[in-house]
């Protein structure tokens, strides 16, 4: 089983190949917007161990609790409580269960591709980008634990 460095390592690379494909090829992208991959390139890259004690676990359960204290802040108690028992399913999955899936992968950064068309209403693929260093970084996560 590889470690959470050796995760960050490997996504490192991967979103690496990556920011410089769009960069000689597509277009340019911004010092933010190449500091936002980076970021969520690791975050996925470590995302389905969220399933066992691991440096993924640890991170998203404290951006979670983070969450949820904020929503419980702002009287959100209906979204904080959605929010506390999607948070839950993750630990309840057997280790390398659907975390760990090919589907999962495509399917658990889409929130990030639709938040732009779900709050503007419009056909709207500018988070595209995002979301394809997510699947990247998720994808480096799979192939290092032998997935694919
Ligand atoms: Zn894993």
């Amino acid at each position: 089983m590889a470690t959470g460095k050796r995760h960050l390592f490997v996504g490192l690379v991967f979103v690496y190949i990556f920011i410089f494909f769009i960069s000689n090829y597509i277009f340019k992208p911004s010092i933010q917007d190449i500091f936002l991959y980076i970021v969520i390139g690791l975050l996925f890259a470590i995302w389905p161990d969220v399933d066992t004690k691991s440096l993924g676990q640890k991170v998203f359960y404290t951006i979670f609790l983070l969450m949820d204290v904020y929503l419980i802040w702002k009287h959100q108690y209906k979204i904080a409580a959605f929010f506390g028992l999607i948070i839950i399913l993750p630990v309840l999955a057997k280790h390398r269960g659907w975390t760990h899936s090919k589907i999962a992968m495509v399917l658990v950064p889409l929130p990030i591709l639709l938040y732009p068309m779900i709050t503007g209403g419009l056909l709207d693929f500018s988070n595209l980008p995002f979301y394809t260093v997510a699947v990247i970084g998720y994808f480096s996560h799979l192939l290092l634990d032998g997935r694919f």
